[in-house]
């Protein structure tokens, strides 16, 4: 677990533009904070919305770091060239083997080796899709390497040298690896203890328990002829849990059967979940 201790509060942890210099000094972290090293052309536009709100004010207490790698610094001859015309031809360009080789060395400087402590993920389309499961597990690590690719992708034998693991952040494609970064580190650092604030939200939401979350309400009480229901104003709280359960399980069966199976196969003892409610 990376439950960062008190005493990291009240400190800078925004490295925006880590140069590769500064990281091979191996300064351990002391605090034990969570940590995202990303590797990217694009260094400048970290941490862009991950400095804004919980995670903003969570990474400026040193709850978590944000190291940068600049893909560019790996390059090779006078013009820092990172990427090289596709083997067997075809549009586009490729990220080169030895560059980011180099740059995944230097990221793996002080890391622990065991991809479970610190897994090395390349966003990548062909990836596993990115869930809420797979966030849980990569914010019990210690850390995470993240490759952005750019252009067709990265070459082929520096995946299979790393032993990278592939990770999509949906059926779609994506101009860079940046923003699906940022989502993943999202979705994980708000799972990290003391991030969230209030830790009991975390277990509410949609697909913590296997279903989307059920509807929220606030002030005013009527809009646009519109109320909230009686219940939730009742003050009844185990009729308000009762009500959000068949809720949840109710949107969770109309828009995702998927989900809805697995739910009802862990939950009655039904393997294939098949049964209608
Ligand atoms: N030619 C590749 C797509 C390259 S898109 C293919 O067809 O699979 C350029 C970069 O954007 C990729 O290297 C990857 O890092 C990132 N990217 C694109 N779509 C993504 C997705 N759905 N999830 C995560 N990363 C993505």
């Amino acid at each position: 677990m990376t439950d960062a201790p008190g005493r990291s509060h009240g400190r800078m942890s925004i490295r925006a533009s880590l140069q590769p210099r500064e990281l091979m000094q191996d300064t351990p972290d002391l605090a034990g904070a969570w940590a995202a090293r990303v590797i990217t052309l694009f260094p400048e536009v970290f941490p862009g919305v991950l400095g804004a709100s919980l995670t903003g004010k969570a990474l400026q207490e040193g709850l978590w770091r944000l190291d940068t790698l600049d893909l560019r610094t790996f390059g090779v001859g006078r013009h820092r060239n990172v990427d090289d015309t596709p083997a067997g031809g075809g549009a586009g360009m490729v990220l080169r083997a030895d560059v980011v080789g180099a740059a995944l060395t230097q990221a793996a400087r002080g890391t622990p080796r065991d991809a479970a402590r610190w897994p090395v993920i390349y966003l990548s389309p062909r990836g596993k899709p990115f869930d809420q499961t797979m966030a849980r597990r990569f914010s019990q690590t210690d850390g995470l390497t993240l490759l952005c690719g750019r252009f067709e992708g990265v070459d082929q034998r520096v995946l299979d040298h790393f032993e990278v693991e592939e990770v999509s952040l949906g059926d779609f494609v994506l101009t860079g690896g940046e923003i699906a970064a940022m989502a993943l580190i999202d979705a994980t650092v708000r799972l990290i203890p003391r991030v969230l604030g209030n830790e009991a939200s975390a277990e509410e939401e949609s697909f913590s328990r296997g279903l989307l979350e059920f509807p929220q309400y606030t002030r005013p009480a009527v809009w646009e002829g519109r109320e909230i229901p009686d219940i939730l104003l009742s003050g009844h709280h185990a009729k308000i849990a009762d009500w959000r359960q068949a809720m949840a399980e109710r949107l969770t069966q109309e828009r995702r059967p998927d989900l809805w199976r697995a739910y009802r196969g862990s939950h009655d003892g039904d393997p294939d979940g098949d049964q209608e409610l």
